[in-house]
């Protein structure tokens, strides 16, 4: 496994190996990796023959006041877990690097990316599709491997992937939990061990929601007044959205759920945003 900071580096060994016949597999992240990352390095392991990882801490898909400065980097810790992994590059830019000077080019999300994290965070997806479009023309992958923990970012980009012609496959991953069914995340870190045991009532919430529409109780409001009531057992959570989307195309579902769906969900928790998603159907 080798490290490479330079974009030029990393886009010629990239396309040396299409161009040997290998089939590249990438990870996009931002790093403080856990198990729910080695989860799509497995996957990425099992379609390709190639691996790359990248860890990059992208600033244009934070917004002022947010936490990109405080966002954990353990850069040495990462390169640890993933040395076990059948990796053939981490790919581990600087800013300056991946946006130079004078950078002025930026792609627009359009209508997935409203609403749920696009309404609290706008221009946040404007932001992962710029570095992620970015990536994919540095590494040229074949398959992009994304978690289905940030729903709405794997909808946004396989929007992208579709409007602008992009060759790669894009591959979603069922998220990774810990032992009480709260997701993994980076952002975990921030909440104490108690904060972690009581999170898990938000998964345990959306568990609910979804035997509720499986024993037919499909209108959207009263499913998300009983994920209300779920999660008053902890008061010191407020909830941010809670919705339902259609899985095809990501459409919001405002009365009666009568398709494959999903449903959606942010919370505030000890000073922690967490979002979680669960699919129905
Ligand atoms: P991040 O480093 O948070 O940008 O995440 C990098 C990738 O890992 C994204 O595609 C995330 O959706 C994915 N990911 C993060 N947490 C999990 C999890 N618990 N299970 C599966 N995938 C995850």
């Amino acid at each position: 496994m080798t490290v490479i900071e330079s974009v030029s580096k990393m886009q010629d060994l990239c396309l040396q190996q299409r161009n040997d016949g290998e089939v590249i597999a990438f990870v996009p992240t931002m790093g403080a990796l856990h198990k729910g990352h080695l989860k799509l390095v497995e996957k990425a392991q099992d379609l390709g023959s190639r691996v790359v990882v990248s860890i990059f801490v992208n600033p244009t898909q934070f917004l002022p006041g947010e936490d990109y400065e405080k966002y954990p980097r353990q850069f040495q810790n990462d390169v640890k877990l993933l040395s076990p992994y059948n990796v053939l590059a981490v790919f581990h830019p600087s800013a300056s690097s991946i946006y130079g000077t004078n950078f002025q080019t930026m792609v627009k999300a359009g209508e997935r990316s409203q609403g749920l994290c696009g309404a609290r965070r706008p221009g946040h997806f404007d932001g992962v599709l710029t570095v992620v479009l970015k990536l994919l023309n540095i590494v040229q992958p074949h398959f992009l491997i994304m978690g289905k923990k940030d729903y709405q970012q794997v909808k946004v980009i396989e929007k992208m992937i579709e409007d602008l012609n992009l060759t790669t496959s894009l591959v979603g991953v069922d998220t990774d939990r810990d032992e009480r069914g709260l997701a993994l995340s980076s952002r975990n870190q921030y909440l104490s061990q108690e904060g972690r045991e009581k999170a898990s009532a938000f998964y345990k919430a959306l568990q609910s929601v979804r035997l509720k529409v499986l024993r037919g109780r499909t209108e959207v409001k009263e499913l998300q007044e009983s994920f209300i009531e779920e999660l008053r057992t902890v008061p010191e959570a407020s909830i941010e959205y809670i919705e339902f989307r259609t899985q095809r195309t990501f459409g919001l579902i405002q009365i009666n759920i009568s398709e494959p769906a999903v449903c959606l969900a942010a919370i505030h928790f000890q000073g922690v945003r967490l979002i979680d998603n669960i699919e129905i159907g």
